[in-house]
């Protein structure tokens, strides 16, 4: 990896938009808006290569198209040396344009299939003016050498070219006009281990010799933490955390990348971090969540102060909230979980030891225990099915024990269940709404700069990192909080 100058960014992208509209009906009137890319910062530097991570569809690959103006930015501004991209004309874009080339994940969409390479690699050359064929077949020559590729490739035509024989052929091409910045769009994604491997190696290697700004846009995070100076973690057309790509992976900040960086495999168990996985999908960009919105997939979702229940029950109490607040779940689809063949399975599953400070059930207050049907019951008919048999059925898709070791969880969880199998939907919504009040449920949260162990410094929009939020990262200091997007990098 290159040492990074203190000097102006070569890119530097503040509160990116890239909004589409959702229209319909004859008039095409707009009803909505997909929310493909919703107000991102970062910066590259010369000589230094920027990973833009996260899950497909997150807005990784659009927020790309959009630096390059190969899409019209809806808001935000992008700056290459100082100069505001989003105001080029003409003239000075189709310049900007080739001091930043792209490669993209499929090596082939670079190629004509009717162009030999040394043609293809040549058409930039020979737009900008090199007319003497001689001087075109040298300089060719020369960049295939460079990318590893033997100069008898050169009469060959793309289809003749393996994989990884395509993407350094794309490679030679792009850096055909000596480009400043490089935009690698999952560049080594198609390609087989042995062959990413080599990739990789060699986009390190001419990032260092040409003193190169990449901006490495991959899903990948052993990809990413390879090559890569500072990192982005993007989510749902949001960036999450954003800083330098070693502390980001030893130490993640925010949960979704800590859900990433565990879902690396790795050989050392030592190294193996616990509690992290992910369940679900990004959301639709065209109906993203309120508040955080990782919350519906987050499993460190903030609990309210000096409620202190086990993390892995509130989780499972807030996907119940969520479940009937999005109007998933009412009495008649419990009823039918009920009256499914595995209705009413044994919830107790992942029960936290019943002596560790569990109410006692004879002491007349409702104990969520008291509701369980028997699981043997044999119902199939879902207006047959009792109340008992509901609440159980619940407690079994939500994975939530009858005993959580919380007494007022229990008993919000106990009267909610109840409320919902008396088909009392505002007064079960209100009861777990109560219990569940989380700052992550509807609050966006505002960009904190957090430093690590090693005084690295961080930006990371998440509610566990707020000044005085119970339940932040130990091993995180939050030095300052700053206005929302701001960014750590500059
Ligand atoms: S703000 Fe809340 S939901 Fe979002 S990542 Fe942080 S803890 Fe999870």
């Amino acid at each position: 990896m290159s040492s990074v100058s203190d000097e102006e960014p070569l890119l530097a992208v503040e509160g990116l938009e890239k909004h589409y509209p959702v229209t319909s009906g004859l008039l095409q009137r707009q009803t909505g808006t997909i929310r493909a890319v919703d107000g991102i910062d970062f910066t590259v530097r010369e000589g230094e290569t920027v990973g833009l991570i996260g899950e497909s569809g997150c807005g990784k690959s659009t927020a790309a198209s959009t630096v390059l103006r190969l899409e019209e930015p809806t808001g935000g501004t992008v700056r290459y040396r100082g100069e505001d991209v989003t105001a080029y004309d003409d003239s000075r874009l189709r310049r900007f344009r080739r001091e930043a080339q792209v490669v993209f994940q499929n090596p082939a969409d670079a190629f004509d299939p009717r162009m030999t390479v040394g043609e293809s690699v040549a058409e930039p050359l020979r737009v900008q003016g090199f007319d003497r064929r001689d001087d075109r077949v040298a300089v060719v020559t020369d960049l295939l050498e460079r990318v590893g590729l033997s100069a008898d490739v050169a009469d060959r035509y793309p289809h003749a070219l393996s994989g990884g024989q395509k993407q350094r052929a794309a490679l030679a091409r792009a850096l055909s006009v000596n480009p400043d910045l490089l935009i690698a769009d999952e560049p080594v994604s198609a390609l087989d281990v042995s062959v990413k491997a080599e990739m990789l190696a060699l986009l390190r290697e001419l990032q260092a010799d040409l003193d190169l700004g990449v901006l490495l846009i991959s899903h990948d995070m052993g990809v990413v933490r390879e090559v890569c100076d500072r990192t982005v973690v993007m989510y749902a057309g949001e960036a999450v955390e954003r800083g330098p790509t070693e502390s980001t992976f030893t130490d993640p900040a925010h949960p979704y990348t800590a859900a990433l960086v565990d879902a690396v495999p790795t050989v050392d168990t030592t190294t193996r971090r616990s509690g992290g996985h992910l369940d679900g999908e990004v959301p639709d960009p065209a109906n993203p969540p309120d508040g955080c919105r990782f919350h519906p997939r987050c499993p460190a979702v903030v609990q309210p102060e000096a409620l202190d229940a086990d993390q892995a029950v509130f989780r499972a109490v807030v996907d119940l909230r969520l479940a009937l607040a999005d109007g998933d779940l009412d009495r008649a689809a419990a009823s039918e979980l009920a009256a499914a063949p595995d209705g009413g399975s044994n919830p107790s599953e992942g029960v936290s030891d019943p002596s560790d400070g569990v109410s006692d059930p004879s002491d007349g207050e409702s104990n969520p225990s008291d509701g369980v049907s028997d699981p043997t019951a044999d119902v199939s008919d879902p207006s047959e099915v009792d109340d008992e048999a509901i609440t159980a059925a619940v407690r079994a898709e939500f994975d939530i024990p009858r005993e959580m070791g919380n007494e007022t969880l229990e008993l919000a969880v106990a009267e909610t269940l109840d409320a919902l199998a008396a088909d009392e939907l505002d007064r079960a919504r209100d009861r777990l709404a109560r219990v569940t009040d989380s700052p992550c449920l509807d609050q966006v949260p505002e960009t904190t700069t957090v430093t690590a162990e090693t005084a690295t410094q961080r930006a990371v929009d998440c509610h566990h990192h707020v000044a005085d939020q119970p339940g932040s990262r130990d091993e995180v200091d939050v030095v300052r909080t700053t206005t929302p997007r701001e960014s750590a990098d500059d």
